[in-house]
């Protein structure tokens, strides 16, 4: 048997059309045009990719993308009046502060300064909050994207027995609130979890949000389930250079399971797709304007 791919590139590239159509159609129509604050602190080179592909995702769903690139020394009272600039600023829809932060900066502090209501990453306590007792959120974008992918192989997530493994504040946690606002019956697994491979056997639904290459193997996977790999890790490849891995160890997951996403190509495109969901619905609430339908 060999399991259906989750083609996340295309799976992203429509939902980026439908949020282009929409942003088109408030200009059009409202005069409104969403813009996204993407902050970044520092030289590191992934962030630096990341953000690189985020503003221009942006732009080319038609919103304004301000990048905003502070030195390595940035300290952590510049920042904070960076974001306080930024939650002022009208047009400015979506604030995204890049993580690793340098070290003199505390995350936490950074996050809870940003206005809920431009909150695009959906880090904020009381985002995170919101979505912890089922009130509307700006949610984050790697956990939604988690959920749609699954949705495209499910009618319903209702009733089915869901594994996340990982519990971090970014992904693990908001994965497993959404799935159960989804009505899934959700078990969290982390690194003190007992007999992990048997736990995932159990699941419909597998979502490995770990950062260990490959580590989930066939054998722990459910005949048939589907498999969303949060993970990216960099391996040595062939002639010296690295290549891009999961959590799961792909090739095995094809062999058992009914639907995986890839790694490149599942993920990763519809999180930055997400982004500019979020900052779409993020500019409308903030204009007193309906949430768009997609
Ligand atoms: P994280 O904060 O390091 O959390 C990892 C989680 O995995 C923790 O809860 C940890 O458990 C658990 N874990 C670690 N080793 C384990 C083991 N041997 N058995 C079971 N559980 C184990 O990582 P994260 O930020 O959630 O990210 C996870 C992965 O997703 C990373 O590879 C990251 O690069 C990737 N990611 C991808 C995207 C995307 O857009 N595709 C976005 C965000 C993150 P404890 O809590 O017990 O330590």
């Amino acid at each position: 048997m060999s399991a259906r791919i989750i083609d996340g590139k295309t799976i992203a590239a429509d939902l980026r059309g439908k949020v282009a159509d929409a942003v088109h159609r408030l200009r059009r129509d409202r005069g409104v045009v969403p813009g996204i604050a993407v902050v970044l602190v520092g030289n590191n080179l992934a962030s630096e990719v990341y953000v690189r592909n985020k503003s221009k995702a942006v732009a080319e769903s038609g919103m304004r993308a301000f990048d905003c690139k502070l030195p390595a020394t940035t300290s952590e009272a510049e920042l904070i009046d960076l974001v306080m600039q930024l939650n002022a600023d009208e047009e400015v829809s979506g604030i995204l502060v890049q993580l690793p932060l340098p070290k003199q900066i505390d995350a936490q502090k950074i996050i809870a300064a940003i206005d809920p209501a431009k909150d695009v990453d959906g880090f904020h306590p009381l985002n995170a909050g919101r979505l912890a007792i089922g009130l509307p959120a700006l949610v984050p974008c790697t956990p939604m994207a988690c959920v749609l992918l699954a949705k495209t192989m499910h009618e319903t997530l209702a009733g089915l027995e869901a594994v996340v493994i990982g519990r971090s504040n970014i992904v693990g946690k908001p994965v497993a609130q959404l799935l159960l606002a989804e009505n899934a019956t959700v078990t969290i697994a982390h690194s003190r979890t007992n007999d992990l491979p048997s736990v995932c056997r159990r699941a419909d639904l597998l979502v490995a949000a770990i950062g260990r290459p490959e580590m989930v193997c066939g054998d722990w996977i459910k005949p048939g389930a589907t498999v969303i790999d949060v993970g990216i890790s960099r391996i040595p490849g062939e002639s010296g250079k690295s290549r891009m891995v999961g959590d799961v160890a792909y090739a095995e997951a094809m062999q058992v399971a009914g639907a995986v996403t890839p790694v490149p190509g599942g993920v990763g495109p519809m999180t930055i797709a997400c982004l500019l969901l979020n900052t779409l619905r993020a500019a409308c609430a903030q204009k007193g304007l309906p949430a768009p339908t997609m």
